[in-house]
């Protein structure tokens, strides 16, 4: 197939699809229903806090390989703060210890074997029994395989509740097999830490649509696609807010929304249908609040803490139930997390809740099942999102590479 693409919806699938057909040769044109692109990862303006914030925090590991694919197209590494070496500090709000999780560089992993780098507490064997996440292939939880082990509490929990936004009782061991595979179970090189220094939009989205525009992509913001006209088996037409776009017969179209929207456009797909909460709560930082970083909290309401400049950030994720208090009482259960973390003065500093009800979709079996893969039954329409069947919870290394699948089915 030649023909224009036309891709609905600027999330970072969407843009991994673009950037990947616009470096093969591709003409496309972006549809994208929101005033501009980044969907569930992207930055806004808060006059409240009077500064540019992030939807949510958002935490890349070097082993994202897509991901790391996508920065590099536009070299995007150096806008991602990152340490010298993997290290991950938590502190335990029960009992105030604080440690950090330091797995060497390079594949074989020595640091299993030095107190210093793991868990305290925890002894060689542990760390051996998680390798028994590899060999599983059915539906068993995190929770049925770890919860007698002594690293579920300090390390495996939450990860699991990190990487897939659902608790360890409901989300699928070989789900989380396929994270560890690919970061800490691959080496330190592959658990580097990163996020976005100066926010989501300014390094992983503004920098994605300049490259893709440069290289002739069109991008039409604020424009929602109603409806696909189908017929013969393809799609024909698709409904903009300014009437139809037709579509040549070498046309194709990219169908990169969340799976509520899909189902929409495309009735009797299947798709999943439970999503988790994720809470995050921004305080504005007006003293130095020190170079940025983050710091995971064991038995807190906070989950992650994350130093940013000029504030400081929580993740609250599998967080249903806290989405359902209201935004006063959120941020009071979570300043004391913050203070006791960064050992900050008491007053609480002015805020900013932000509920992301359906931040993802749940990493449970009967979701998983739900996931279809990038074709579909009509000739010329692929389906791309984090919630597509990449083998990879829902996360921002499966949202691009199903991006970069759909532009390979595309361009063979
Ligand atoms: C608070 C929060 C924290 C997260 N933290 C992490 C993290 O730490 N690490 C990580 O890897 N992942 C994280 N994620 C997940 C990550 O953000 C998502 O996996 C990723 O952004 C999904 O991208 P997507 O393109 O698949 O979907 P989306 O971002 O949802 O993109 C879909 C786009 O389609 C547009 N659209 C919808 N309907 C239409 C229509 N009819 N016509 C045109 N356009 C339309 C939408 O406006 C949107 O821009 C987090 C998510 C949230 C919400």
């Amino acid at each position: 197939m030649t023909g224009h693409v036309h891709v609905i919806g600027a999330g970072l699938a969407g843009l991994s699809a673009t950037l990947a057909l616009t470096a093969r040769g591709r003409t496309v044109s972006v549809y994208e229903s929101g005033p501009a692109a980044g969907g569930r990862c992207r930055s806004y303006f808060d006059r409240e806090l009077g500064m540019t914030v992030d939807n949510g925090n958002h935490l890349l590991l070097s082993g994202n390989r897509a991901a790391m694919r996508y920065l590099d197209a536009f070299a995007g590494r150096s806008a991602m703060a990152r340490p010298d070496e993997p290290t991950f500090p938590f502190l335990d709000l029960a009992n105030d210890q604080r440690w950090a999780v330091r797995p060497n560089r390079g594949r074989y992993p020595w640091w299993v074997l030095s107190r210093a780098r793991r868990v305290p507490g925890t002894r060689l064997m542990n760390y051996l029994a998680l390798r028994r996440i590899l060999g599983i292939r059915d539906d068993t939880t995190v929770y049925a395989m770890f919860r007698q082990e002594p690293l579920y509490r300090p390390l495996i929990a939450p990860l699991t509740i990190a990487a897939l936004n659902t608790q360890p009782e409901q989300a699928l061991a070989r789900l989380l097999a396929a994270v560890l595979r690919e970061t800490l179970m691959a080496g330190g090189n592959a658990c580097l830490p990163m996020f976005p220094r100066g926010g989501l939009s300014a390094a992983l989205i503004d920098p994605a649509v300049a490259l893709s525009a440069s290289r002739g992509a069109t991008f039409h913001f604020g424009r929602r696609i109603a409806a696909l006209e189908i017929a013969g088996g393809r799609v024909i037409s698709l409904a903009g807010p300014d009437g139809p776009i037709p579509l040549g017969p070498a046309d194709a179209v990219v169908l990169a929304v969340p799976p509520w929207v899909a189902s929409d456009l495309l009735p009797g797909l299947q798709v999943p249908a439970a999503f988790e909460a994720i809470v995050n709560v921004h305080f504005r930082i007006d003293a130095d609040p020190g170079p940025a970083g983050f710091i995971g909290l064991i038995g807190g309401t906070a989950e992650w803490v994350f130093v940013k400049p000029g504030h400081v950030s929580t993740t609250t994720s599998a967080a249903h139930r806290l989405a359902e208090s209201d935004a006063d009482r959120i941020a009071a259960s979570v300043w004391p997390n913050v203070r006791t973390a960064l050992d900050l003065p008491a007053p609480m500093p002015p805020c900013r809740v932000v509920k992301e009800r359906r931040a993802t979709i749940t990493a449970t079996a009967a979701q998983e099942r739900r996931r279809p893969g990038a074709r579909t039954e009509l000739a010329n329409l692929l389906l791309a999102g984090d919630w597509t069947a990449t083998g990879l919870p829902a996360t921002i290394e499966s949202a691009i590479r199903s991006g970069e699948t759909v532009a390979s089915l595309l361009t063979g």
